[in-house]
């Protein structure tokens, strides 16, 4: 098959040929069973397998200590924005939060409807083009948490390394860089990522929680919103997407059989060097948005010369097989989307697209 696109979408996002060709094959007759797997009960033993084995297979790839429970949710990152001050902002408590851009944001504004909220370090007066560095972070003394973005998707910017909050419990959004690197789980409470970057399709949520965060939740949660209603069945208090959740564990294998989390992170970083070394190499042609050592491995954003050039550049690329280029409104200029599943040969397109462009326009 040789007519896909250069994808660099933000997110749902490119997925691996060999993990969308294993689907077709099996699209219509999962394991025997003469029927789809969306056409199966999800309380039927076939798809108990697929739901444990995606657990598993995180577990094993990701490094997640048995005392954390992982769970398969709806509603998306956004939704969690909301579930985590409903269940663990317990009343006298601050909730804390890392600024670093949009995302980061909209978890402050949610978490401020169901308490106190407090930043314990912003770049907001950076235009968010960096992490601030570890040492700037003053989280209060009656902090319930303190809340990371670990990837700013919008922004391009990514922590090189994450805080160390003592007693005080680290919550990660890894929405936008889950399982491009290894980290090391037993230094949060919890972490969350909705699937469609680096995971697998959109419409399911990854929560990764320490067993004792989550042993009750308060009581006038309604039932969807608490996550000990999802820790004591297993993600299957109602009916799970379990067609998500079935090519989540695709994913996971093909991040396995290319050597697991480590080797990808490798490879991630070879793709985007490629790209990043065109912006720094292009003597102030392309001009990198993020502060070089908060760069992301991820989101690569970056600027030209005139608001005329990037829309030039927009539309010659996506007339040379690019798609997603264009930058989010909010920071402008263009976005280069590298998740786990975006295969080395785009981002040498993509250099040689940009090193072509600048000649005939520098
Ligand atoms: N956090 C980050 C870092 C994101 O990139 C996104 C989605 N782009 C979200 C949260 C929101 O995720 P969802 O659309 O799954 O609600």
């Amino acid at each position: 098959m040789t007519n896909r696109a250069y994808n660099f979408n933000a997110g749902p996002a490119a997925l691996p040929l060999e993990v969308l060709q294993q689907a077709q094959q099996e699209f219509l007759d999962y394991a025997g069973a003469g029927m789809s797997i969306m056409e199966m009960s999800h309380r039927s033993s076939i798809f108990e397998e697929v739901n444990d084995g995606a657990q598993s297979l995180l577990r094993e790839l990701f490094g997640i200590p048995n005392n954390y429970k992982v769970l398969f949710l709806q509603g998306g990152a956004s939704t969690q924005f909301a579930m985590i001050p409903m269940n663990l902002l317990t009343p006298g408590k601050t909730a804390a939060f890392v600024n670093t851009g949009s995302w980061a944001d909209k978890a402050i504004k949610e978490a401020k409807l169901f308490g106190e909220t407090a930043i314990a370090a912003s770049s907001e007066a950076y235009k968010y083009n960096r992490i601030p560095e570890l040492g700037e972070i003053v989280i209060p003394e009656n902090a319930a948490y303190l809340h990371v973005t670990s990837n700013e998707t919008i922004e391009g910017t990514q922590y090189a390394k994450y805080p160390e909050t003592g007693d005080v419990t680290l919550i990660g959004d890894l929405s936008s860089d889950i399982l491009s690197r290894p980290v090391d789980v037993s230094k949060f409470g919890m972490i969350y990522a909705g699937a469609q970057k680096n995971l697998g399709p959109s419409g399911v949520t990854l929560v990764i929680v320490r067993e004792d965060l989550v042993a009750e939740s308060p009581k006038s949660i309604p039932t969807m919103l608490r996550y000990d209603t999802h820790v004591k069945n297993n993600s299957l208090y109602n009916t799970p997407p379990s067609f998500s959740i079935y090519l989540v564990g695709l994913m996971l294998k093909w991040v396995k059989e290319r050597g697991g989390v480590a080797a990808v992170e490798q490879y991630n970083r070879d793709k985007t060097k490629l790209i990043y070394d065109t912006i720094d190499q292009s003597g102030g042609f392309y001009r990198g948005f993020a502060e070089a050592s908060s760069r992301s491995q991820m989101n690569i954003t970056f600027r030209l010369g005139s608001e005329e050039l990037e829309k030039l550049f927009a539309k010659e690329s996506e007339q040379n097989g690019f798609v997603g280029l264009k930058g989010h409104r909010s920071v402008g200029g263009l976005r280069a989307s590298t998740y786990n599943a975006v295969p080395l040969e785009s981002c040498k397109a993509l250099a040689e697209f940009m090193a072509d462009f600048q000649k005939r326009n520098g």
